[in-house]
């Protein structure tokens, strides 16, 4: 419906608000075809299980019969939505293939498979026309979308768009438990293919619909056998689904920026191997359809405005067709902020296409129910005239006719104009190729850097998935910088042969800089409810240097397409017999270990020595951790340093450095049977990266007394912000036994980790065996709720969470500075590195357990009481003798209260010397504090320390207040966690570099 048409309507429609019902009647745009029959018993089964009038659409309240294509109810066995019943994606996939089969309006792709090796489809749906010329269209689509093969000439463009037909993409249940896409999609497809009605015809003939009906394939499945097993034991409690996906669960669509899961390399290919314009996810949660398109402030910065114009056009343009069909509860303006770009919608946003994501209302899977919903869901607002109803009784086919009828009316606008949105796909490229020249920058240039070469690697890896084409300079190129500070004089920077440019006057520019710039959120922003992470600076993730060129010149440096980003590390120089491996922070260092040592080491025997100090070899620095291997076979251990990106150089002979033989711990992943989503990140990054461990549950610990017999390091990674009680506790054990276990009724669950019942917790028999473990010499790795869940078991002494205050973090990038850089934590790292903090976490450190660690954080002189004297003088008190007070000794914000005689004397509680905690790492001044994001009222936590390594008995805790490995982003901080794998038994107390005063006087 055209903009026009849609005022008249209006006008119209407020002349019968009294009977909406009869609007449905006057709205001829999704008029069906009188002359096709209709599949009687099928549109009878959409009545029945739609549980309001309110709730159906002339859209979707028949459904057209056809004699060759089948429909959803072939493989259903019911209609689509209907009560009870769940695909499996396989299932699913059935459908499309029988719809493939028996209308020429459909093909069918496989688009590629997920960790566990389940396949991922696509259906593209048109006339025949159409699809049999999609390979002429892409190639127009193509130089649309890549207008430097037109030479950015819009007379060309002009005939492109004229020629072509664009490309609507909608991917369903990416989000498990979200269940009702899949039979939604397998519905549309078949309208797109059988139905007549003239708007259908439309659309078939002017664009291709490409539909993913299962975007998280694993998950659904076990989504699938969790719903059977609920309707198998109708009268019990039924688990949550845990293991959404392979690794995570609600996140996989923060994965738009690391692009870790195949879920999201998968879709992104699809796109752009189609050129698609838009990219529509389907969500449910909110009541009873928010098309979060328009959403709510502050938009991205990096987004092309013409996509904030697409985003509004659409939006309110689907909410007004919903209204006009009489569809209670549909909005798109809310509460949903767009400045994120991790969302898998905005692969399209950042790739000069449209994102747009709808959250309809959803169960949980297929039981129809009544719902009960909050004042804030049902109240009428500006945005929202017609809001939904408070209490609804709802169905899975409510869901599906709210998800159909409004991609129909959606895709229905798309195709009478998609002139205007092609043109506007072309503007948005040729405008991300201008960008050296519209607003710039020019470019980004990783300066040439062995120390960084691994990690540069690693981000390369990124900018491939994103379509990213990265250049080196053949030769040195200077470019003037602008000054770092403003008032301050231009810089310039020579860049070495060898550096990497990422050019702006690409097409997919816009991610690129998106991902490598630095962000800032105001914290008077009016927007109070950041949606999710507020900074996510790949420069500053991956701990890499940057540079934002603006000076256009470094265009016209020589410079060549790099092709295998892994030729920039994995070189062995020299010829002796002693293989030095600096440690540079690299993420291969300890899967190196492994490869040689490790139970399938393949060079047995081989000597790896880590140094303890610093030392120079052949003019090379090497830090303290580097590693020195001797008694290999360079022909064996060369392929494997190409491998794993690292650079090496043989010795004539060992450096004279004290060193300590390297051994490939035994570590094991210690989850919950809560949350298994941040805890998943961890195991994805072990699992890239190439480090072995067992995974164990918190029931595991529970029920294994020695811990120490069979680990060396525990890593207890975040839980996802769960209290103790609910480590210790587990769920509550008032109701049935909940089992999570490959059966008959449940093939697919209990593959990554299964247990009779997932209610039990650690318990207090964990608590213990996790304390032997550590008191035997074993290292506890924690982070955020599992480092709080350490302090309040007692775990490790003279820690505490520092209060917040009212500092706001949200998702911020924060600068840090290395405490204990001789801790073999810090070993590779230059003075700090920056650090993703949730929301601010710190710790507090004390040389006392329990009460009496009291701090005195202001400076004792700063102020002084009223009396005599001048500010800086001391009072006198008058009438007796003077004593000079005890000097007050200041510490700073990461250290402990240095105690006094008074204060240790009998002090039960006083931590021996060596027991007391080392703070590895601590949060810089507020002042430069801030890094990418959200921060604001910084004073109560800037300075404290962030990283801790706790001692009981023999072993340790380590304790992170920033996750340092989360959502394949945080490559930079890696090295953290596998320094201390590596040196598990060395991070016992040692003297840090600045000592701290005695506690003596
Ligand atoms: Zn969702």
């Amino acid at each position: 419906m055209s903009p026009a048409k849609l005022n008249s309507l209006f006008a119209i429609f407020g002349l019968l608000t009294a009977a909406p019902l009869f609007s449905q009647q006057l709205n001829s745009n999704f008029a069906r075809d009188p002359a096709q029959p209709i599949d009687q018993q099928y549109s009878d089964q959409i009545h029945k299980y739609t549980t309001d009038p309110s709730f159906l659409s002339p859209l979707v309240d028949y459904l057209p019969g056809s004699k060759t294509v089948p429909t959803p109810a072939k493989v259903l066995g019911d209609v689509s939505g209907a009560p009870d019943m769940l695909p499996y994606a396989e299932d699913v996939y059935k459908y499309f293939r029988l719809l493939e089969s028996t209308s020429p309006r459909v093909k069918v792709f496989t688009i590629g498979h997920s960790e566990e090796g389940r396949e991922m489809i696509a259906a593209a749906i048109a006339d025949p026309e159409l699809l049999a010329g999609v390979k002429a269209n892409d190639a127009r689509l193509a130089k649309l979308s890549d207008p430097r093969a037109i030479n950015l000439d819009d007379t060309a463009a002009r005939q492109l768009v004229d020629q072509s037909y664009p490309v609507y993409y909608i991917t369903g249940t990416i989000h498990s438990p979200e269940t009702g896409a899949p039979t939604a999609l397998m519905e549309l497809a078949y309208r797109l293919a059988v139905d007549n009605a003239p708007y259908i015809k439309f659309i078939r003939s002017h664009m291709i619909v490409l539909i993913t009906p299962v975007v998280e394939v694993d998950g659904r499945d076990r989504m699938v056998d969790l719903y059977k097993w609920h309707k198998a034991h109708p009268n019990e409690k039924y688990p949550h689904l845990l293991y959404w996906g392979h690794y995570v669960a609600h996140d996989n669509n923060r994965d738009a920026m690391g692009m870790t899961l195949n879920l999201t390399r998968n879709v992104l290919d699809t796109y752009i191997g189609w050129h698609a314009q838009v990219l529509h996810d389907l969500h449910e949660s909110v009541p009873f359809l928010y098309d979060n398109t328009v959403g709510d402030g502050p938009y991205n910065a990096w987004v092309d405005p013409t996509l904030a114009d697409e985003w509004a056009e659409l939006g309110w343009n689907n909410v007004a067709q919903m209204q006009s069909l009489g569809m209670p509860g549909v909005f798109t303006h809310g509460d949903f902020d767009t400045w994120s770009p991790g969302y898998l919608m905005f692969l399209a946003g950042m790739h000069n296409g449209i994102s747009r994501l709808y959250e309809t209302f959803g169960n949980g899977g297929a039981d129809t129910e009544k719902r009960i919903l909050e004042p804030e869901e049902y109240s009428r607002t500006w945005y929202r005239q017609n809001p939904p109803l408070p209490i609804v009784n709802w169905s899975q086919r409510d869901n599906n006719n709210y998800e159909e009828s409004a991609l129909l009316t959606t895709i229905s606008y798309f195709s009478q104009n998609t002139h205007h949105f092609l043109e506007n796909y072309y503007l948005k490229s040729k405008r991300s190729v201008q960008k050296p020249t519209l607003e710039g920058p020019a470019a980004y240039v990783i300066p040439a850097d062995p120390a960084d070469a691994n990690r540069q690697i690693e981000l390369l890896k990124v900018m491939k998935r994103q379509h990213v084409e990265v250049q080196q300079l053949s030769e040195a190129a200077t470019s003037t910088l602008p000054p770092a500070k403003r008032g301050d004089k231009p810089t310039q920077e020579t860049f070495p042969a060898g550096s990497l440019v990422i050019r702006m006057d690409q097409p997919y520019s816009r991610v690129a800089d998106a991902l490598l710039d630095h962000e800032f959120w105001a914290p008077d922003d009016p927007q109070k409810h950041p949606y999710d992470d507020t900074g996510w600076s790949f420069s500053h993730l991956f701990n890499l240097k940057v540079v934002r060129v603006v000076d256009p010149a470094i265009l016209q440096s020589n410079m060549a397409l790099l092709d295998n980003a892994s030729t920039l590390a994995g070189k062995v120089s020299g010829a002796g017999s002693v293989l030095a491996i600096a440690n540079t922070g690299q993420v291969s260092l300890l899967p190196l270990v492994y490869k040689l040592t490790g139970k399938d080491g393949t060079l047995k025997g081989s000597g790896i020595q880590i140094a303890e100090k610093d030392f120079d070899a052949d003019s090379k620095h090497y830090p303290a951790g580097s590693l020195l291997i001797t008694g290999t076979e360079y022909s064996q251990i060369t392929p494997m340093l190409h491998d794993l990106s690292l650079d090496a150089a043989r010795l004539a002979a060992a450096p004279s450095v004290p060193t300590r033989p390297a051994t490939a711990p035994r570590v094991a992943l210690m989850h919950t049977w809560l949350s298994t989503e941040t805890e998943g990140w961890w195991r994805y990054a072990f699992d890239t990266a190439g480090v072995p461990y067992d995974y164990i549950s918190t029931q595991t610990a529970a029920a294994e007394p020695d811990l120490r017999a069979k680990y060396d390091v525990i890593v207890f990674a975040p839980v996802g912000f769960a209290g103790t009680e609910s480590n210790i506790d587990g769920i509550p054990m008032w109701n049935n036994a909940m089992p999570w276990q490959k059966s008959d009724l449940t093939p697919n669950l209990g593959r990554i980790d299964s247990t009779p019942d997932i209610r039990p917790g650690l318990g207090y028999d964990g608590i213990a065996h996790l304390k032997q473990f550590i008191t035997n010499g074993g290292l506890l790795i924690t982070c955020e709720d599992t480092a709080q869940f350490a302090i309040d078991t007692g775990l490790a002494p003279g820690v505490s969470v520092a209060s917040r205050g009212d500092a706001r973090v949200v998702g911020t990038i924060l600068n840090t500075v290395f405490v204990a850089r001789d801790n073999p934590v810090a070993f590779g790292y230059g003075p700090g590195v920056p650090v993703i903090s949730a929301n601010g976490m710190a710790f507090n450190i004390s040389n006392t357990l329990g009460g009496r660690s009291g701090r005195t954080l202001m400076d004792p002189y700063a102020e002084r009481p009223t009396g005599r004297g001048s500010v800086d003088d001391s009072d006198v008190p008058t009438g007796r003798k003077i004593v000079d007070a005890e000097p007050l000794v200041k510490q700073q914000p990461w250290e402990a209260k240095k105690l006094n005689e008074e204060e240790m004397r009998n002090n039960l509680f006083l931590i021996p010397t060596e027991l007391r905690p080392d703070v590895i790492l601590r949060f810089a001044e507020g002042k430069s504090l801030l890094l990418d994001g959200l921060l604001d009222k910084a004073s109560s936590i800037a300075e404290h320390a962030v990283v801790v390594d706790a001692h009981l008995g023999q072993g340790n805790v380590l304790l992170f207040g920033n996750n340092p490995v989360y959502r394949g982003e945080t490559v930079g901080t890696y090295a953290m966690v596998f320094n201390a794998i590596l040196n598990y038994q060395h991070l016992a107390h040692e003297p840090a570099v600045a000592a701290p005063a005695p506690d003596k006087h």
